[in-house]
């Protein structure tokens, strides 16, 4: 007999993109004159960069010859690309980590899920509420969660760090000792960031407690301020207590090619049960080499690519494209009467619903009367709730006459 891994059973079902998109085909179905403009999923929508499409292209050429053909590449990444990480990410803000350090991957989904294998079973996890679901799940999947209270929608083992309006959406300290803190700045969903100074105070805790922060900066790119930092590492001492997850799908369109990467420090230490020091580098190191034959050639010379004058002027400019749709929500909700947080440093704007309603009556109201489909907050965390997601990731001329509707709409109200 095969038994299961019965962690899985404990998976609460994620309703929300499917819930979202079986009312917004029914609505259609119902009303197929109506043009709804969807602001609500997380992707991309701007096409790949010339300088990445160019730098493809060559490798594929070159893959096609005797002498330029390339079988499996290393599993940490090829040198050229873990080198401009190195020099582009880290060393132009005057942080010291060195490419081995680095190791490149597929998505910075996976990375953030595959991290667990090398932790033990029985630490403590803490995550923020609203959170993006994959730091959760994969606690739950891999047996940290404890059982799930339906009536909190939590699970008893793990610490809910809420964000909201309350407290600035800056998660306060656990109350006692947690051993991984998930943070994600800028955030998802709630598009808002943590000062050097917020960051600080969590180094700080990570190291009294001995605890590991796993720091998700997927949306570094979109920051716009000048004390917001774009990475941990930014923040002295971070080295010996965090793993940074980056992904090239948010800053450079390559959430269908696929390439991100992770930053182990090798100060960064593990602890066995009786107290001895182990390296989360080698650990992580020998957990990619076993699971994981790298990423293609081909996208990791895309990904390089970003790193060129070319790229990073043609990535600025689609960031500039996306932060203008965020700019015209926040702006255009704000003048509807609505309170808004984010999408200064995200392209992530998160709204308060009007008194009374649920995140879900929000998303029935704005789906019916002005046929424009966000993202319930409650779908992110029971403390989502009373708050709505917007995103700056369609195009300029839908999420202007999105919002005209919006504010039309409400204003009447
Ligand atoms: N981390 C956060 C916070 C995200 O919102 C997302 C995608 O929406 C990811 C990671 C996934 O990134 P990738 O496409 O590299 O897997």
């Amino acid at each position: 007999m095969s038994f299961i891994n019965e962690n899985f059973l404990e998976l609460q079902d994620s309703y929300l993109f499917s819930t979202i998109a079986k009312k917004v085909a029914k609505y259609s179905e119902e009303n197929p004159d109506k043009k709804i403009i969807k602001l609500g999923i997380g992707d991309v929508t701007r096409p790949i960069i010339p300088a990445c499409k160019e730098a493809m292209i060559k490798a594929v050429e070159e893959m096609s010859t005797e002498e330029g053909f390339k079988g499996y590449g290393p599993e940490q990444g090829y040198d050229f690309l873990r080198n401009a990480i190195v020099e582009n990410d880290y060393k132009s803000r005057e942080i010291d980590i060195m490419p081995d350090e680095i190791f490149v991957s597929d998505g910075a989904k996976c990375d953030c899920g595959n991290i667990v294998d090398i932790f033990s079973v029985e630490n403590k996890v803490a995550i923020t509420d609203p959170v993006y679901p994959v730091y959760l799940d994969t606690n739950v999947m891999s047996g940290r969660s404890g059982k799930y209270n339906e009536k909190s929608d939590t699970y008893e083992n793990i610490v809910y760090l809420p964000v909201t309006a309350e407290n600035n959406f800056k998660p306060e300290f656990p109350k006692g000792k947690v051993d991984m803190i998930y943070l994600c700045f800028p955030n998802n969903p709630t598009g808002t960031v943590l000062t050097k100074k917020d960051l600080e105070g969590w180094v700080k805790y990570a190291k009294d407690n001995k605890s590991i922060i796993l720091y998700d900066s997927a949306y570094e790119a979109y920051i716009t301020e000048k004390d917001v930092p774009h990475s941990i590492y930014e923040i002295e001492g971070a080295k010996d207590v965090a793993i940074e997850f980056r992904s090239f799908s948010k800053t450079a369109g390559f959430t269908g090619l696929r390439c991100a990467y992770a930053v182990v420090p090798k100060s960064l230490m593990g602890y066995t049960k009786d107290g001895k020091e182990v390296s989360l580098n080698n650990l992580w190191n020998r957990r990619q080499c076993t699971k994981f034959n790298g990423v293609s050639y081909i996208t990791q010379r895309a990904a390089e690519a970003v790193y060129t004058e070319e790229g990073k002027k043609q990535v600025k400019n689609n960031i500039g494209y996306y932060m203008v749709n965020a700019k015209i929500i926040k702006e255009g909700l704000e003048k509807a009467g609505f309170v808004t947080y984010g999408g200064v440093n995200s392209p992530y704007v998160w709204l308060k619903v009007p008194d009374g309603m649920t995140s879900w009556k929000f998303f029935d109201e704005l789906l019916e009367k002005v046929n424009v489909v966000g993202t319930p907050g409650s779908g992110f965390g029971p403390h989502g709730e009373g708050y709505f997601r917007l995103t700056a990731f369609g195009n300029v001329d839908n999420t202007r006459e999105a919002i005209k509707r919006i504010k039309n709409y409400f204003k009447k109200c």
